[in-house]
This record gives C-alpha cells, structure tokens and sequence, in this order.
C-alpha cells in the first residue's frame, strides 16, 4: 500500500477541486518516491520569503504559486539567481507585478522560494495516460532535444532497470550523457533510478493523468528535479 502521505497531496488538491498539483506539491510526490528535488518552501510575505531564502541558503530561485499560472516563465512568474535579502524583495514585488499585468485574472496564492540547483545537463521526464495502454513513461534532453528534435524515448509503465537502461540509449543524442563536446558526464544511474520511481509512482498513483519533470538537472553524482507539474 502507498505511503498515506501521498494520499494526503491528492486529497488536498480535490478538497480544493484542483486538477493539478502545485509545482510544491508534486515536487513532495516527486520525493516520497525518492527522487532528488531543490528545496521548497512556500511562502505568503516578503518578511516571510527573506526568512526562507536565509533557512535555504543562497543562491535563490522564486516563482509564483497560483491555479491560473501553471507555465509560470511565460507569465513573467520565476526569477533565478537571486542573491541577498534586497534582491529577494525587489523579485518579489517583481513577480507578482509580472502576474498581474500578464494574467489578471490570476489569484496569487504565494511565492515558492527555492534553492538555486547548479547547471548541470538538463533532462526531462514525462507520463502521459494513454486510454488503452495506461500510463506512458517519456525520456529525453531538456531544451531543444525535446521542443525542436523530438528526441525522446517511450515506454509503457511500469517498466524494469532493464527497459530504463534502454530509453536512455534509444535517443538520438545519447552521447551527451557521456559528455561528449567536452560536456560533463551524467550520473546514468541516477537517471536509471529516477526513471524507475516514476514507473512506480504513475502505477501507485492513478490519480495522476500527466506528469511533467521540465527540467531535472543531472550531475556527474546525482540530479535535481528544478521543476515539476502534475495534472490529475
Ligand atoms: P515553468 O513553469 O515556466 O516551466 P520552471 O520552474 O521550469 O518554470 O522554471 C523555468 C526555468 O528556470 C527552468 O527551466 C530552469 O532553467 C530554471 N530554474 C527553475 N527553478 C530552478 C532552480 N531551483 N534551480 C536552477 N534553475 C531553476
Ligand atoms: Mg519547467
């Protein structure tokens, strides 16, 4: 049986009668089934986001929390790199200016602070139902491998270590995980590992009708998830 943690992240977002997580709330999910995510907490004031971002450690990352802005860039909703307490109330006051003016209709319900996760190679993993098949697992390079190339790899969930290993060869630019063009490597297992806890929650979880990991930073040790959505 599931953690009842988990039933808890779902019970909340129908109480509310949302058919998605907020991007903390599937980050939760996202680590009750062990994969790596930055460090989340949501926040109310400016008073209150300059505590947080002092408890996380800086560099920061803010971002919108609302039910009318879920691609939060677009609406002008995440500011990366910040870096003093000054910086963390001009983005503040920004972010929520930026939600204003781009989507008024938008109810704010607080800010997100985050740590800042390093550069690393930037991979995205997605699920999708389909009617017949059930959940699908996708794998490829962040960027322009996904939004331009369609360089991605699919699989039926749930899938083995071995079906893993598998969709991180089948795409075109596998050889970027090996650091090829001077590159760092990727941590492959980590992948591997991050791959398996999403088969394992899309099978566990099927309140869950796409997932979206957009993007998770991989490292030559280990890997953040910097973003992730959930629609149910
Ligand atoms: P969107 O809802 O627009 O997809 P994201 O949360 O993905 O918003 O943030 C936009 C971009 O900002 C990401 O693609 C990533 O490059 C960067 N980013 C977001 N969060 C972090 C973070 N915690 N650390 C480092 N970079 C981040
Ligand atoms: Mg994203």
């Amino acid at each position: 049986m599931r953690d009842p943690n988990i039933s808890k992240i779902f019970e909340v977002a129908k109480a509310e009668n949302r058919n998605f997580l907020f991007e903390h709330e599937a980050k939760m999910l996202c680590s009750l089934y062990g994969i790596p995510i930055t460090k989340i907490e949501v926040v109310k004031t400016e008073d209150a986001a300059v505590a947080s971002a002092n408890r996380i450690g800086f560099p920061i990352v803010l971002k919108i929390v609302s039910p009318q802005v879920l691609h939060k860039s677009d609406a002008g909703g995440v500011i990366v790199g910040v870096n003093d307490e000054k910086g963390i109330r001009e983005s503040y006051q920004r972010i929520i200016s930026n939600i204003k003016n781009n989507v008024p209709t938008a109810v704010i319900d607080g800010i997100l602070v985050q740590e800042m996760a390093p550069k690393g190679t930037e991979i995205i993993i997605g699920s999708t139902v389909d009617p017949t098949f059930g959940p699908t697992i996708m794998f490829g390079l962040g960027g322009i491998f996904v939004e331009i190339l369609k360089d991605v790899s699919f699989r039926l969930a749930p899938i083995t270590k071995e079906d893993a290993w598998e969709m991180l060869d089948e795409i075109k630019a596998k050889k970027i995980l090996d650091g090829a063009r001077g590159m760092p490597k990727a941590d492959k297992e980590t992948i591997v590992n991050t791959l398996l806890a999403v088969s394992k929650m899309l099978i566990e979880c099927p309140e869950i009708k796409e997932l979206d990991m957009n993007p998770i930073l991989v490292y030559e040790k280990g890997a953040r998830a910097v973003d992730a959505r959930v629609i149910l």
